[in-house]
């Protein structure tokens, strides 16, 4: 898959989020520039928009994503 369309603004692959540097190397491969379908900051993107993306919501959050989503 491509990179993500969201990289160049997304908060997280931009180190706006804190983690360790390990953890977002992890992240960025296995979501940003392999899959971004899974990431839980993508799944709200693009189900509610840009807005409703929560600032503390990291990649691997696909239950928070859920919860956000159900919500809606
Ligand atoms: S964290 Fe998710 S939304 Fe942000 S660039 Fe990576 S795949 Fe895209």
């Amino acid at each position: 898959m491509p990179d993500c369309e969201l990289i160049a603004e997304c908060p997280f692959f931009n180190g706006r989020m804190t983690t360790t540097p390990a953890l977002a190397a992890m992240y960025k491969l296995i979501y940003c520039h392999e899959d971004n379908v899974p990431c839980a900051r993508h799944q709200v993107f693009l189900k509610l928009g840009k807005p409703a993306v929560p600032p503390d919501l990291f990649p691997h959050m696909q239950d928070e994503a859920e919860t956000i989503l159900a919500r809606s």
